[in-house]
């Protein structure tokens, strides 16, 4: 059995915090043959370190700042790696050099391409628990890389996808992924399994959780995620395949406050049309998340999009220059999507009608939706959005068990 564990920031917070995750790991070796560990950087080490460059530079080198943010990583593996030597146990801590993982050159986000496990392998197979420091790699040049905010998950995950582990522990200070916010409703439930494809729609929940490219890194290279806290023993929330589940017809709620609404009225129903308007968003990296068209009356159709809110004024001005004066453009700010997500309804109908009749039931109008095969959302004004969650919660019994 090869477990890899992965101690995010809060977890490692302090000294102490670091003795603890280091009994932790005594308990998981006792128990298991093989055991690599991942931490990230102290809590608040790395925003230092970014503010520390600061003081010198407003737009500090790329490859200099790598240098300085994987030390963050570095400091807090060897210490664990030291704790757990001090306990009797064979450690040894490896940096992201060390453990082989070859990235591309784009610093402060790289792309992990391939990791040769060789070091990692001998250690392991000596009885060493490999404690690896997140986050890092190194390119073909042996330059040191980061992997983008966050990035000890992806570490965590593709060592595990590399060494085929069993099973790959996402330490943190929550317990899990839940139905739903819990500051907004707290009759949330954690739950005990979710798929990977429920995790990414939920992202809006499981941001605290779970870094999202570390999710599709799992799907994709088939590893069993399991998130829960280092703080206490509960069980915590698995994150796998979606075969083979008890299909929850709806696994969430979500709720994404940051988009702003685009309506565009009266534009000219010809082809070509879409194609220039979302190229150009596309041109000023202007991410379009929903989209609705109709079918047009008189040669004139009306378009609506949504866009993260401190893209609208980008937004407007681009549409300004491709449409002219004659189409009118409504823009609102004060909107957030409702999101209901779950497997189960790809295989039921009337999932989506019980979400419109409870808003409506609400007196909430909905301004926009769009669904896929496991999500409904829609867009309402700001102000009913958390009515919204906390009656969608409760239409679909989330907070029953
Ligand atoms: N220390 C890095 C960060 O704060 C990476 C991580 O914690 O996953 O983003
Ligand atoms: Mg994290």
């Amino acid at each position: 059995m090869l477990i890899v564990q992965k101690y995010g920031g809060t977890s490692v917070g302090d000294l102490k915090r670091i003795e603890e995750v280091a009994k932790r790991v005594i308990k998981t070796k006792k128990e298991c043959a093989k055991l690599v560990v991942v931490v990230s950087a102290m809590s608040g080490v790395t925003n230092e370190l970014i503010d520390y460059a600061h003081h010198f530079s407003k737009q500090p080198n790329a490859k200099d700042m790598d240098m300085l943010l994987s030390s963050g990583e570095r400091i807090a593996s060897a210490l664990l790696s030291i704790a757990l030597n001090e306990q009797g146990y064979k450690a040894l801590s490896f940096s992201g050099r060390k453990a082989g993982i070859l990235t591309d050159s784009v610093f402060t986000k790289a792309r992990i391409e391939k990791i040769d496990t060789r070091a990692l392998q001998e250690a392991l197979n000596n009885d060493y628990i490999v404690v690896v420091a997140g986050f890092q790699g190194v390119n073909e040049k042996g330059e040191v890389t980061t992997l983008g905010r966050g990035g000890s998950d992806l570490s965590a995950v593709a060592l595990a996808g590399a060494l085929r582990a069993d099973l790959c522990e996402i330490y943190t200070d929550v317990d899990g992924v839940y139905t739903t916010d819990p500051r907004i409703e707290p009759k949330a439930r954690k739950l005990d399994r979710i798929s990977y494809e429920e995790m990414l729609e939920l992202a809006s929940l499981g941001a605290k959780v779970l870094q999202n490219r570390s999710v599709e890194l799992a799907k994709k290279l088939d590893v069993k995620l399991i998130t829960r806290s280092s703080f206490n023993n509960n069980e915590g929330t698995i994150i796998t395949k979606e075969e083979g589940m008890e299909q929850a017809l709806v696994s969430g709620i979500a709720m994404d406050k940051n988009q702003a609404r685009v309506t565009l009225r009266q534009i000219e129903d010809k082809p070509g049309i879409a194609a220039e308007i979302f190229s150009a968003l596309a041109a000023r990296n202007i991410n379009v998340d929903m989209i609705i068209q109709n079918v047009g009356v008189d040669g004139a159709t009306n378009l609506g999009f949504t866009v993260p809110e401190n893209d609208l004024d980008l937004a407007k001005e681009t549409m300004q220059n491709i449409l002219g004066a004659k189409s009118l453009i409504e823009t609102d700010k004060e909107v957030v999507k409702v999101s209901v997500v779950g497997v189960g309804m790809k295989s039921h109908s009337g999932v989506a009608s019980a979400a419109f009749q409870c808003l409506a039931n609400e007196g909430i109008n909905i301004q926009m939706i769009s669904t896929s095969e496991i999500k409904i959302s829609m867009i309402v004004q700001e102000k009913y959005g958390e009515l919204a969650l906390r009656a969608l919660h409760k239409v679909y019994k989330l907070d029953e068990k």
